[in-house]
């Protein structure tokens, strides 16, 4: 196995590829610096990281099937797990942010020793919204039925948008940090021969631990061990990804607006300045009153 190679500061690595035989469309991505800078932000427990990260990784994949400049792919959990609710945001980009709702949500190791997420997802269900610039984003929604999330999503795909799909995500956390974290996607393209699903399933059935994986190569290495007595692949693209949150004041400032008149002198009656905190970067921006005397 070949020497992990580092990436810019909180940059991941995205590869898009496709197999030569045209059987399916392949996504790989290394996420340990985004979800590092996710635990960072949201300040979240062990099995929170792995959860939220998660999100965050499969986010990511499926941005990047996206088209235009500002087509977002939202994935939102609801559940009745002590983490409630995740809510990632990605575009084509590779840019990704996200907000979790108890980001100390916590239980023990499950049974094989490993953070369990599934333990603080419980059940609910997994949306996925694609705004790709129609009157109305498309929206599927979906049961969890692992709460391991990769495996939800594979359900999804396959219930939803009737793509059938491998979905591997894996966030290793160890002494509170992000040791490794990465996931790939595998999408069968219409007319796949029965030969390249068999290999397929025989090989994603001896994967293993896909946090060792992303620990061990680097994003493309991982892409070509998962690949590997399946089919070669043609990389399409390669990019970078980033926790990045596209807020500023004017987008508050508007938001603001839209309270109207009466409860704005509200928020103002015993304060002269107000502030509000971004859910996604946890910036803060503050408003006096004078700010609203236009209205
Ligand atoms: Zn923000």
């Amino acid at each position: 196995m070949c020497k992990k190679y580092t990436t810019n500061t909180n940059m991941g690595k995205l590869i898009k590829a496709i197999t030569k035989e045209n059987n399916a469309r392949l996504y790989c991505v290394d996420t340990k610096d985004i979800v590092g800078e996710a635990k960072k932000i949201h300040e979240t427990s062990l099995t929170a990281t792995a959860a939220f990260g998660r999100m965050l990784t499969a986010a990511v994949l499926m941005g990047a099937d996206l088209k235009n400049e500002r087509d977002l792919i939202t994935l939102k959990l609801d559940v009745d797990g002590l983490v409630r609710k995740i809510i990632v945001t990605a575009n084509k980009n590779g840019d990704v942010k996200g907000d979790i709702y108890n980001p100390v949500a916590e239980v023990p190791l499950n049974t094989k020793g490993k953070l369990d997420v599934a333990g603080i997802v419980g059940k609910g269900t997994i949306t996925v919204i694609k705004d790709i610039g129609m009157k109305h984003p498309y929206s599927g929604i979906s049961p969890i039925v692992s709460g391991e999330i990769g495996e939800d999503l594979s359900y999804y795909f396959y219930h939803s948008e009737q793509i059938p799909s491998v979905v591997g995500l894996g966030v290793l956390v160890n002494n509170n940090e992000v040791i490794s974290s990465g996931g790939f996607l595998i999408q069968l393209l219409p007319g796949a021969k029965d030969e390249f699903i068999d290999k397929l399933e025989a090989k994603v059935n001896k994967i293993g631990s896909i946090t060792d994986l992303f620990n061990e190569m680097s994003v493309l290495d991982v892409l070509k061990y998962v690949m590997k007595d399946v089919e070669e692949f043609e990389i399409l693209d390669e990019m970078d990804t980033v926790y990045r949150c596209n807020c500023d004041k004017d987008r508050f400032y508007r938001g603001i607006i839209t309270l109207g008149r009466e409860e704005i002198d509200n928020l103002f009656k015993n304060e002269d300045n107000i502030e509000v905190s971004c859910n996604f970067c946890k910036k803060k921006y503050s408003f006096i009153k004078h700010d609203f005397n236009s209205l």
